[in-house]
Parts: structure tokens; C-alpha cells; sequence
């Protein structure tokens, strides 16, 4: 199947009111513009400077969203465009996406990357700690960005019981985040969670958002 049947075969698989981020990384720009025309316009990438050389080809209506570890001085790469970063696991990092936005006059949205999946080497924040930068003097001041919510992945396992255990808890992380620190905000109402694996049972646990790339555009060529 190709990538514009793929991608529809998805859609229609998902409940209103879930978005689907196309995860575009390490695909040729060739492949994206088969996925704009069949009217995608969310497209997840991984690294910056390949976000921002897709962003200069690509038509401007596209929503480009960062979803891998990012490095602070790879910030203002994307800072000028980027619609939603995920993958917020550290303060300085949110410290300096607020700095690279107020230079280009924005508000950029971003998720708290939390980690609950069994692997070691994956970013973000154990459960309870985010709440510690989200409580900080210096959160409070950074009048450039804005929390819409949390981004999580699940363990890579067959076992689907953890898998679902794992989704649960990033649920659970939202809805304490939201509880404490965002319960006047509408804008606080994304949970990013679900890939090609396992998106089904992480609607069923409450995403809002998911991010496709093998299932649409295939294998990646590193
Ligand atoms: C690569 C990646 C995805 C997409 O994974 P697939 O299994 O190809 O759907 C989703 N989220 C993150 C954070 C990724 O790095």
C-alpha cells in the first residue's frame, strides 16, 4: 500500500478528537509531499536541522512538530516554526526554548516528556518530578512558552499488560498536572502517546495524540 492509503486507513481507524502526527523522520522529502497531497499537514521529526531543511522546501501550511531529544543549542534551529515540542526533559531546555522563542516574537507550545517504559536510555521525567519545574520561580517567569500537555512512550515489549500499565501511567502524570498546576487552562488537554505498535491501546487509555511513521511511510533508512 502506499503512503496516501496508509495514511487514511488510519484516520478512519481513529476516534474524532485524536490527532495523528505523521512521523516523518529520516524519510526523503519526496515521501512527505506524497503524504501533504494526500492531505496530511502534522508531521513529526526527530532532529532539528532536518526539520528546519524540510520546513524551507515544504509549503508553509504544514504543522511541524519535534518529537525527539533536543539538544538546548539546536533550540533556535526550529524555534522560528516548530508548532509543538514534545520532548521537554529538563528545565534548562524549556529555559531556552523560552529564550529562542521571545526572539522571534512567540509562544511556542510544548509537552512534558515523561518516562515510564522499563528502558533506561529513554529522556524525560519519572512520574512526580515534573511537577518540580512546573512549580519553579523560574516556570513561572517564561512568558514564551506554553505547557499543552505531556508526551510519553511505552515500553518496547510484547507484553501488552505493561504496555497498557505504562500508558495508564502517563494518563495518571496528566491528570495530576492537570489537577495541580492547570485546571483553569483549556489548552492544558494533549497527551501524546501511541506509535505504530501499540496506538490502539494507548487511545483506548486516553491519547490525544498520536505519532505514526513505520505503519505510513514504511521502514526508515538511516
Ligand atoms: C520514531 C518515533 C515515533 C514513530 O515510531 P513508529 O514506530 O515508526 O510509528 C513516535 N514517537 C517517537 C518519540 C519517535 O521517536
Amino acid at each position: 500500500m502506499g503512503i496516501a492509503e496508509n495514511i487514511l486507513e488510519i484516520r478512519e481507524g481513529i476516534p474524532e478528537g485524536v490527532t495523528l502526527v505523521s512521523v516523518s523522520k529520516y524519510q526523503p522529502v519526496e515521501a512527505l509531499q506524497e503524504a501533504y497531497a494526500a492531505g496530511e499537514r502534522v508531521f513529526g521529526e526527530s532532529r532539528a536541522q532536518e526539520m528546519a531543511e524540510k520546513y524551507n522546501i515544504l509549503p508553509k501550511d504544514i504543522e511541524w512538530h519535534m518529537i525527539g531529544h533536543l539538544q538546548t543549542n539546536k533550540v533556535k534551529y526550529i524555534a522560528p516554526f516548530v508548532s509543538l515540542i514534545h520532548s521537554v526533559d529538563s528545565l534548562e531546555l524549556l529555559s531556552q526554548i523560552n529564550k529562542s522563542a521571545a526572539k522571534s516574537d512567540r509562544v511556542i507550545d510544548c509537552l512534558i516528556q515523561l518516562h515510564v517504559a522499563a528502558e533506561e536510555s529513554k529522556f524525560g521525567f519519572i512520574p512526580g518530578e515534573a511537577s518540580l519545574i512546573l512549580s519553579s520561580e523560574e516556570f513561572k517567569a517564561m512568558k514564551h512558552v506554553r505547557i499543552r500537555g505531556v508526551m510519553g512512550m511505552a515500553t518496547h515489549t510484547d507484553d501488552m499488560e505493561r504496555v497498557k500499565s505504562d500508558f495508564r501511567a502517563i494518563k495518571g502524570e496528566y491528570d495530576q498536572l492537570k489537577e495541580r498546576f492547570f485546571a483553569q487552562c483549556d489548552y492544558f488537554n494533549t497527551i501524546s502517546m501511541g506509535m505504530s505498535g501499540d496506538y490502539q491501546i494507548a487511545i483506548n487509555e486516553g491519547s490525544t495524540m498520536i505519532r505514526i511513521g513505520t505503519t505510513i511511510f514504511g521502514e526508515r533508512k538511516k
